[in-house]
């Protein structure tokens, strides 16, 4: 038997469907609306890879899912243009960014095509392009003039090989997240948005947001919310005290030490003359390390000793006061209250520099004695005056009001989230609207005057310096400043690229809006994203950054939400030979290959049928065949036997009967799984039901044509191409994907269910109903998730599944 003809099949339907406009959506047409959105693209040279097709197709099919339950679904997608990767190839391959970054669009929105998804043309957008850029620099202008954007100068993230600065989202244990370089510290003036200013906000709207609970915990522990105390610490030798924040107050008797970060301001002050030279050469030292390496808990511990002491506020005992690089001025106070005892970093740093360890909380009814390590629990408190024998929680309390009404503690709440730098010394991105003038200092670009293009004739290269290509550019750079008319220069830097990407979603509806960023009408219909999709690394990037940003325009009242995604769903990851694809390790796999064999229809089905959605997995070829063969199938039934909409029958044998129900359950089982994204279980129902078909003896009774042609609408999202082929060989009109997608009859599933008894190693456990119908993988399912079996068979192994047909299963398990 040949394959049925797919690349006539698909290219037929790619040219109606785009000649017909039906994937252009009506953005009057409100009602049920569904913004169905997956993150957009960086146009690289590596073109569309495995990881975007899995991305794009099976959310494509959730997408036309929705559309055939009478949803108005709108799916735009666009360009992540500017960035690091587009230039880095430009820089390689010698040609201009702005040149290969529109080869390389052109191309991908090509092979965007052949997924067939119901992407709206007329919709896209392109980051680089200044008619959008004109509007991320109008959004730096509103952040600006809110006094959440500003310049300073601060240590940051050098990449010594890519030349830029590089956000701390960017720095992956102390690397590159580009180019896996060694990140280092220098002090630059930089610019920052003030996203800590919306830490509290950015906490509590997780919890209205239907994400992915790991997104959730991930952005939680980013945020790094910790209610404390800050408590003051008198110096012995006199002058300001030193101040600290702690969590953990019920400690404070335990206190034998502080320790500054190399950075405090104090550090040199308090350093008496003996040490100043040992001091200053740690300082120096300290300054080339990141974060990630300064509090990794596996790092052996240094530090300098001061030669000065503090008195612990608690008991006035005298303790000597240190300098580490485990202390991060930029976490509380940049100084700490070390409690070896009851914390593993000072245990270490005690341990090695012979400092003493007091224990002063236990575990209830027990001793501590030295265990080799901190107790971090909290439990009774001991050796700590009148506050010994009072559990953790309350002494810290009783502590804390003491030393208030002396006035040495306050409450504290504590963030970990940093503020924004977004100023980047590369050429490719959208150039920060700012004037430098002798006489009025820093303005901004009037909103008239966007956008401040980025000029074409510009030695791209990194400088070398450190400083932004554009300074090479005198055009550029010489301006007359808009406040006094004098002569004026540029800020040279550009923005980070996550600002592209932290408002699109909103230029979407009307891309070619020229009286804002966005068309405030259509937002206000179609805003917010009712389900995104996307990869989850962009958890404390993009994820981040778009909730910010949507917030702020939210208190602007430029929009009437402040959550961009209502719901989010990652794809996992497919892996190839163990790893994740990329074209260095050499293990990249091209959907191209693969489309010519098989289709397009067949490669997307393939996906979703590889194993779960959210979890990826590894790449495998192998199935593929027998995806294509069930399309095959699918085809031949089609053009042998026919589908019909006739429902003029009747369910006489018992036949007619297994096979109403088979297609009821299916209706059933594919709605659900396709609603949370279970695409390879609805896959497997669907291959049930054509066994059944092929099975069936009758095929001149309508029920036989009913059931095909309700087969091929469930079919529809999944292989759109050969679905719409086949509906209209049925004589069908339209599209299919006008049609409503198949209900079922509840009634159809309860009829005629029996028992089954399950038995585990032979002995009784739990009995189930199901139809008489139910195939074996099925009922494996259904056995293996019932409570009672669950109980017996965890953590063991299941051996062997016996089934006696419509009686018993038995399970052996070890
Ligand atoms: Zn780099
Ligand atoms: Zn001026």
């Amino acid at each position: 038997m040949n394959n049925y003809p797919f690349a006539e099949i698909e290219s037929k339907w790619r040219r109606k469907w785009e000649q017909g406009g039906l994937y252009t959506t009506n953005m009057q047409k409100t009602a049920k609306k569904c913004y169905c959105l997956v993150m957009f693209i960086y146009p690289s040279a590596e073109k569309m890879h495995i990881g975007q097709w899995y991305n794009y197709g099976p959310t494509d099919t959730w997408a036309r899912f929705k559309r055939m339950q009478g949803y108005n679904v709108f799916e735009p997608i666009g360009y992540d243009a500017f960035g690091l990767p587009a230039e880095n190839y430009a820089i390689k391959e010698g040609i201009h960014p702005a040149l290969s970054t529109a080869e390389n669009i052109s191309f991908i929105r090509e092979q965007l095509k052949v997924i067939g998804a119901m992407y709206d043309w007329s919709k896209e957008i392109d980051t680089s392009s200044p008619k959008y850029y004109r509007w991320t620099q109008w959004l730096f202008l509103q952040l600006y003039h809110q006094g959440l954007a500003y310049r300073k100068k601060a240590p940051v993230n050098w990449c010594p090989s890519c030349q830029t600065v590089l956000a701390n989202e960017q720095v992956i244990e102390g690397r590159c997240e580009r180019c896996d370089s060694e990140v280092t510290k220098r002090d630059l003036k930089q610019w920052f948005f003030k996203i800590t200013d919306y830490a509290e906000r950015l906490l509590e709207g997780l919890d209205r947001i239907d994400w992915p609970e790991k997104t959730k915990l991930m952005q939680r522990n980013w945020i790094g919310k910790s209610v404390g105390t800050e408590i003051s610490f008198q110096l012995a030798g006199g002058g300001e005290p030193l101040t600290v924040f702690t969590t953990r107050p019920d400690t404070l008797y335990g206190a034998t030490y502080m320790v500054l970060a190399p950075e405090h301001p104090l550090a040199e002050k308090l350093t008496v003359p003996s040490k100043r030279k040992e001091s200053a050469l740690y300082i120096e030292k300290t300054r080339r390390e990141s974060e990630i390496e300064r509090t990794s808990l596996n790092k052996e511990k240094t530090g300098v000793f001061t030669g000065s002491y503090a008195i612990n506020s608690i008991n006035g005992e005298k303790i000597p006061i240190w300098i580490s690089d485990y202390v991060l001025l930029t976490y509380g106070t940049g100084a700490v209250m070390a409690v070896p005892a009851h914390d593993q970093r000072d245990y270490e740093f005690a341990q090695k520099f012979n400092l003493p360890i007091k224990w002063v909380i236990r575990p209830e009814g027990e001793e501590l004695g030295d265990r080799g390590e901190a107790w971090v629990d909290s439990g009774i408190m001991f050796n700590s005056g009148e506050f010994n024998g009072l559990p953790s929680e309350e002494g810290g309390k009783r502590i804390v009001e003491t030393l208030q009404k002396k006035g040495l503690a306050k409450p504290k709440v504590n963030f970990r989230l940093r503020d924004w730098l977004i100023s980047r010394q590369r050429y490719w991105g959208a150039p920060i609207p700012i004037v430098y003038c002798e006489r009025c200092g820093e303005v901004p670009v009037p909103e008239s005057e966007l956008p401040v293009e980025l000029p074409f004739e510009v030695d791209f290269k990194p400088t070398g310096t450190g400083e932004s290509p554009l300074t090479t550019s005198p055009t550029f750079v010489r301006t007359r400043c808009p406040r006094c008319g004098d002569q004026a220069r540029r800020e040279v830097d550009t923005m980070d690229t996550f600002i592209c990407s932290s408002w699109y979603y909103l230029r979407y509806p009307n891309p070619n809006y020229n009286y804002g960023p966005f068309d405030p009408e259509l937002v206000s219909k179609w805003l917010p994203v009712d389900q995104y999709v996307g990869g989850a690394e962009h958890a404390v990037m993009h994820l981040l950054y778009a909730r910010f940003i949507t917030k702020v325009l939210y208190d602007k009242g430029l929009i009437n939400f402040d959550e961009p995604f209502l719901k989010l769903r990652h794809q996992g990851t497919i892996t190839n030979a163990g790893a994740r694809m990329s074209k260095s390790r050499g293990n990249v796999v091209r959907p191209e290959e693969y489309i010519a064999d098989y289709g397009s229809d067949s490669f997307r089905m393939y996906l979703m049928f590889m194993g779960n959605y959210e979890l990826g997995g590894e790449w495998d070829s192998s199935g593929i065949n027998g995806v294509f063969r069930f399309l095959n199938r699918v085809y031949r039934l089609f053009n042998e036997k026919g589908g019909s909409q006739n429902d003029d029958f009747d369910l006489t044998s018992k036949e007619d009967k297994a096979l109403w129900w088979r297609l009821n359950y299916t209706i059933k089982k594919c709605t659900q799984d396709l609603e949370g994204f279970h695409f390879n279980t609805a896959i497997a129902s669907l291959m049930e039901l054509i066994n059944d078909l092929y099975r069936y003896s009758h095929p001149r009774n309508p029920l036989f044509g009913f059931c095909l042609l309700r087969l091929l609408l469930l079919l529809a999202p999944f292989a759109p191409y050969l679905s719409e082929e086949l509906w209209h060989l049925s004589g069908g009109e339209d599209s299919i994907f006008r049609q409503r997608w198949p209900t079922y009859d509840p009634e159809a599933l309860k009829e005629e269910e029996i028992t089954v008894v399950i038995q585990v190693n032979g002995k009784l456990r739990s009995d189930i109903r199901v139809s008489p119908y139910i195939g074996e993988e099925e009922l494996k399912e259904s056995v293996l998730s019932d409570v009672k079996v669950k109980r017996h068979i965890e953590g063991k192994r299941i051996v062997k599944f016996v089934i006696v047909p419509k009686k018993l299963v038995n399970l052996v398990v070890r």
